[in-house]
């Protein structure tokens, strides 16, 4: 297998705090022997378990990044029981283009796990965290939301595990992340994320869909900022215990919490997030673009429950997801 050619620029066993570079060589018309920097933070004070904290996977997604930022900024070594491994941007060329997938080589980084040592940027990426930050770390936190195309009811989420001992570590973690809501989470299409790869290494998985429209809001950094600090608590990286608020806990049992579009037009949402719906509400209508006299087509909630996402551009297209129904668990 060849070597992984991202090189970090800071150490990941001294104590201290250090700010640094993945690099990743990358040339180019405009940098012939040039790279992609992609930003790292490393924070680290004696033994104690790995956090690896990551956002921009997706590059237009938003708190994350800022979180992380902040956390980057602000926390110092003393404050710290063992280490914290911080990439606000992953996909740092996706992040910059404000793109869900990276612009280089138009690859999604969240679809090409485990990557490859030789492969193109974004899988160089992916294989970098598969074989030496995940392996590093004791959990992996990874911040999304919707992005351009889907906005998202406050949530941080777990999966259903085939190893019950691991997936109720993931539920302890997420429900200490306590965002509004708490959900577990039924991938589409899981073959390629991050997340399946965290999980298949025995880790510790929490991820988030926390906002979207390709935007972020006071409200959902706010949520990032104090759900990151609450999962240092609960793995005994920062001092103190978590303050725990009312969530409301979420499932999607199976396919039929997913409605996609079969047509393109112009939509009209019916429910809000956050909106109680039963199998058969009316979630969303799409309308002709192009004449007037032409009945919608309605689309439909395919179970009960609340509306956790939505379709985030006025237009849509064939295979859009337009709504998400999450079942509330009881
Ligand atoms: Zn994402």
């Amino acid at each position: 297998m060849p070597a992984n050619p991202i090189a970090c620029s800071i150490p990941f066993d001294e104590d201290g705090k250090h700010n640094g570079f993945l690099r990743l060589p990358y040339s180019r018309d405009d940098s012939a022997w040039g790279s992609i920097m992609i930003p790292i933070c490393v924070i680290k004070n004696g033994d104690g378990p790995t956090g690896l904290l990551t956002g921009g996977n997706h590059g237009d997604e938003y708190e994350g990044p800022v979180a992380l930022q902040d956390l980057a900024l602000n926390l110092q070594p003393d404050d710290v029981r063992g280490r914290v491994i911080i990439v606000p941007t992953v996909n740092h060329p996706a992040f910059k283009k404000a793109k869900r997938v990276s612009p280089i080589d138009d690859r999604n980084l969240n679809r090409v796990f485990p990557g490859k040592p030789d492969g193109t940027p974004t899988e160089k990426i992916a294989d970098y965290f598969t074989n030496t930050l995940v392996p590093m770390c004791d959990f992996a936190l990874d911040f999304h939301s919707g992005g351009k195309t889907l906005d998202f009811v406050p949530f941080a989420s777990t999966h259903v595990l085939e190893n019950k001992t691991q997936q109720a570590a993931c539920v302890a973690a997420v429900k200490a992340f306590n965002a509004p809501y708490t959900m577990t989470l039924l991938e589409i299409d899981n073959a390629g994320m991050y997340d399946t790869e965290v999980e298949a290494q025995g880790k510790i998985f929490i991820t988030t869909e926390l906002g979207g429209g390709g935007t972020a809001s006071a409200k959902t950094i706010a949520i990032a900022k104090r759900g990151v600090r609450n999962v240092l608590m609960h793995f005994g990286i920062l001092a103190g215990s978590v303050d725990i608020q009312p969530s409301v806990f979420l499932d999607m049992p199976d396919m039929d919490c997913y409605t996609f579009s079969q047509n393109e037009g112009l939509i009209e949402p019916v429910k809000d997030l956050g909106d109680e719906v039963k199998r058969g509400d009316v979630v969303a209508r799409i309308w002709s673009t192009e004449r007037t006299g032409i009945t919608p087509v309605d689309y439909y909630a395919g179970c009960d429950g609340i509306l956790v996402s939505r379709h985030f551009p006025g237009l849509v297209q064939p295979g859009d997801c337009i709504a998400v129904v999450g079942t509330v668990a009881v």
